[in-house]
């Protein structure tokens, strides 16, 4: 059999590997910890859960419209009213199976052959793949630590050619857990007018935000930014419904309704059950949310605090979502036992090799001299797979 060339090209995820390889060896009854969580701990709310039961009662188990219920894109758009300060009409929502689809959709809507969208360093694993698939070309840009590897205007310059079609914007960011503040989004929603470029906004962890911090989105910015923006966003992380598979995208109506098309021959419509759910998730109460916040801030400062005590290791504060980058790069050239380890990859395996501890290597998200630590896992966890690390790093000669 021959294959796609295109498709042979593509990475497979990384984060979901890990996360996959460490969870079958915890069922094997090893005493795994594991960092690579990109996903809450918690189940999702009861209310939540039992108007899922309901649906499927009510048999509300059919296909619906491709781009999602009418109450669900109510409540979305009363979301991003209430939230964001975006004005959208339902016919500017498109709801999908992940937010991870709405990328894909989004990125097949607006790209040709060789088109470049600029993807800031570090970047999220799926962007550069899925800008592949659409016959896209991302075009990273370095950003820096004396920046919190918050991309800047300056770096967009340089990456700027005639084939950029767009940037991308992740903010709260995985993997720094960074926050742009709304300076730093006017200046770049102004560069993206002058140039002309549509903005990938993914907003997924919106609501994991510490430290006072607000998040706010790009499209509200400007009458250029609110046309010309893709908003990404979903359930997966703030309603901890990851499995639901339950993601959604606002933008202007032309590119909703080829991302509409596209999606009407790949999946159809999500999941019926999970859009039925999804409206309680939206419109009913938030305090388990709350309650998650309140305890990934607790996680995330113990963390800090643990990390920072660590020799000869750095971290980029977090401010948002729930991962840790930690800078590793002093340890190489060091080895354990023979193996000598000078790059993330490495690190990472001999980690869950002999330590039973999973991180997902920095390589991941374009960064080699890190590794990303997740702490939607438990306090005792993170305080055992913290030692660990602890006494690997001592242990590297
Ligand atoms: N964007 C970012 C930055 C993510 O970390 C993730 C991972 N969950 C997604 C999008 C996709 O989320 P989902 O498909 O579960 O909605
Ligand atoms: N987004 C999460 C992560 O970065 C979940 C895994 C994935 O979808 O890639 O770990």
């Amino acid at each position: 059999m021959e294959f796609s060339k295109k498709a042979m090209e593509i990475a497979p995820s990384i984060t979901l590997n890990i996360t996959a390889k460490a969870k079958e060896l915890k069922a094997k009854g090893i005493d795994i910890v594991s960092f690579g969580a990109g996903e809450p701990d918690f189940n999702t709310p009861k209310n939540i859960i039992n108007k899922a039961i309901l649906a499927m009662e009510e048999g509300k188990t059919k296909y619906t419209a491709t781009s999602g219920i009418q109450e669900l894109k109510e409540a979305i758009v009363k979301k991003f009213k209430t939230d964001n300060d975006l004005e959208y009409k339902t016919s500017q929502i498109i709801v999908s199976t992940g937010a991870k689809q709405c990328l894909a959709n989004a990125f097949l809507a607006i790209l040709n052959k060789g088109d470049e969208v600029i993807v800031p360093v570090p970047y999220w694993v799926s962007y550069p793949e899925l800008i592949k698939l659409a016959d896209g070309v991302p075009v990273y840009v370095n950003t820096g630590k004396e920046n919190d590897y918050k991309f800047t205007v300056e770096k967009l310059k340089e990456a700027l050619t005639d084939k950029t079609k767009g940037i991308i914007l992740n903010s709260p960011n995985n993997p720094t857990g960074t926050v742009y503040s709304k300076n730093e989004l006017i200046e770049i929603a102004k560069f993206a007018e002058e140039n002309n470029l549509i903005i990938i906004s993914d907003e997924i962890y919106e609501k994991l935000v510490y430290e006072g911090e607000k998040h706010i989105s790009i499209a509200s910015l400007s009458n250029y930014a609110y046309m010309n923006s893709i908003v990404i966003n979903g359930l997966s992380k703030s309603s901890a419904m990851t499995g639901w598979r339950i993601g959604y995208a606002a933008g202007c109506e032309e590119v909703i309704k080829l991302m509409t098309s596209i999606q009407s021959h790949m999946t159809s419509n999500t999941n019926s059950i999970t859009q039925y759910a999804s409206v309680e998730a939206l419109n009913g109460p938030k305090d388990e949310l709350d309650k998650m916040i309140k305890e990934f801030d607790k996680r995330r400062k113990y963390m800090i605090d643990k990390l920072t005590s660590i020799k000869d290791i750095s971290i980029i504060r977090p401010k948002g979502a729930f991962y840790v980058m930690v800078d590793i790069s002093k340890y190489y050239g060091k080895k354990f036992n023979d193996e000598e380890i000078n790059d993330s990859l490495t690190f990472s395996k001999i980690l869950l090799e002999n330590k039973d501890t999973a991180v997902i290597p920095g390589i991941g998200f374009g960064l080699d001299q890190y590794i990303r630590l997740s702490y939607a896992i438990s306090i005792e966890n993170i305080e055992k797979g913290l030692n660990r690390i602890e006494k690997f790093l001592s242990e590297l000669k």
